[in-house]
């Protein structure tokens, strides 16, 4: 049993709390040096960070997401790259648990959750992101097995993934294949996992490369699930998370940005008696409160099942974002010349929010499918829904949905 779940809601915050001003101290460092820290991922796990999403018995709760999302959120507001990584072990837990075979379950899950085994979520590929139907990595069948050839790239822990939840086409590269999620023990012969390039933002995240060149694929780890409509239902809960992240960015230049504000004198008295100050503090504030919101709402819709509110958790992921990098920059400019000190908080949270923006789906994507939606909506029925329009997972998929 891990420790969270002998412990309640409050005692669960306070072991995150201490471990967000235990990696606080770190993040600096860990930032400077682009250095990907195993041990404060091991110590995430045992407190159970990673468990939250499952009962004593291991099968899936998905009713404690809100304490997910505080948790995250605190983390990601010292060093976000940690909140992700613990975020990726807590979505690969939940596709291996809701669609994978008992004996692919039993090899990885509990594994992935106690941060023994890292698992990969892998879609994006080098002339695939946005645009994820032009991917053209493929399964083909041979007897029992798949045999998988492809290359994906920007993925979460690739350079020491113990296996990857990969996304293929099926039998051919045609745009409209069918498609098909793998679950590929990363020891196979011919499967590679590479570091990528050093990142601006997110530095220290373990992330990179996973080339597959005929690698023999069981076909009993195919998850039970069309692979494009598995995948978005896990995409989802990554989506929820980086609006998570971007809270605790927002939350962070809040933070920094009162304590210098209060601190820091000019003509005689605080930054924080000017105007122009108090101003950028009441909209940062405002951000902070509207994101958090935002990001809270589209976690109730997970909770009730079928991959949550599209629209909602679009909404949230491309607000909250969009608001941290608006407000990081804020930050910056409270702080004068010395928010451009490198590699300061202040500075960090700047190229953090950045990142924020792409992963997930592109804030551009997320805008594109808002309206889409909406103005498909209205040839249908007159009036385009109602104001917040849901849409099931179980519907086509779109072409255009950006990992
Ligand atoms: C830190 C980090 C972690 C990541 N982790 C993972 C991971 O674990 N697994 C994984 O599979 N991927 C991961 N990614 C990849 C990420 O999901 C992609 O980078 C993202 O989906 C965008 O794809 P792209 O970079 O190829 O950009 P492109 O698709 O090349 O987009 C370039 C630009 O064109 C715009 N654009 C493209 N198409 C459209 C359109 N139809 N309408 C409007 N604008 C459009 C985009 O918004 C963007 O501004 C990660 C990326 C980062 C930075």
């Amino acid at each position: 049993m891990s420790v969270a779940m002998s412990l309640g809601t409050d005692q669960i915050l306070a072991a995150a709390e201490a471990y967000a001003v235990e990696l606080a101290a770190k993040a600096e460092s860990l930032d400077r040096g682009a250095v990907f820290d195993k041990e404060i991922l091991d110590e995430g796990a045992a407190l159970g960070f990673v468990k939250l999403i499952f009962d004593e018995n291991l099968n899936l709760d998905l009713s404690r997401m809100p304490l997910v999302h505080d948790i995250t959120e605190r983390i990601a507001s010292v060093y976000p790259p940690v909140a992700m990584e613990l975020g990726v072990m807590r979505l690969v837990s939940y596709l291996l648990a809701r669609y994978a075979r008992p004996a692919v379950k039993d090899r990885w899950l509990r594994a992935t959750i106690e941060g023994q085994a890292y698992g990969s979520f892998a879609l994006t590929e080098p002339h695939a992101g946005t645009d994820l139907r032009g991917m053209s990595t493929v399964a083909r069948r041979d007897g029992d097995n798949y045999i998988l050839t492809g290359e994906k790239c920007w993925v979460g822990f690739a350079p020491v993934a113990s296996y990857a939840i990969v996304l293929s086409k099926l039998e051919s590269s045609e745009r409209d294949a069918p498609t098909i999620a793998l679950v590929v023990d990363m020891s196979s012969t011919g499967a590679v996992g590479e570091t990528g390039p050093e990142l601006s933002g997110f530095r220290g995240l373990s992330n990179g490369v996973l080339r597959f060149e005929n690698v023999v694929v069981p076909a009993a780890n195919a998850l039970q699930v069309d692979g494009f409509a598995g995948m978005m239902d896990g995409l989802n809960m990554a989506r929820i998370d980086a609006a998570s992240y971007a809270c605790g960015l927002l939350r962070a230049a809040l933070e920094v940005s009162v304590e210098r504000a209060a601190t820091r004198t000019a003509f005689g008295k605080r930054i924080g008696d000017l105007p122009s100050i108090q101003i950028k503090l009441g909209r940062m504030r405002a951000a902070y409160h509207t994101a958090r919101e935002l990001a809270m709402r589209a976690t109730e819709t997970y909770m009730e099942g079928n991959g949550g509110d599209q629209d909602i958790i679009s909404i949230a992921k491309m607000t909250a974002s969009d608001l941290a990098r608006e407000h990081t920059d804020q930050a910056m400019q409270i702080f004068g010349a010395s928010g451009l000190i490198a590699y300061s908080r202040v500075e960090r949270l700047h190229r953090d929010a950045k990142a924020t923006q792409i992963f997930d789906g592109t804030s551009e994507i997320h805008e594109t499918m808002l309206g889409r939606r909406l103005v498909n909506a209205f040839s249908k029925d007159g009036h385009g829904g109602s104001y917040m329009p849901s849409w099931s997972i179980n519907q086509p998929a779109d072409n255009i949905t950006g990992a």
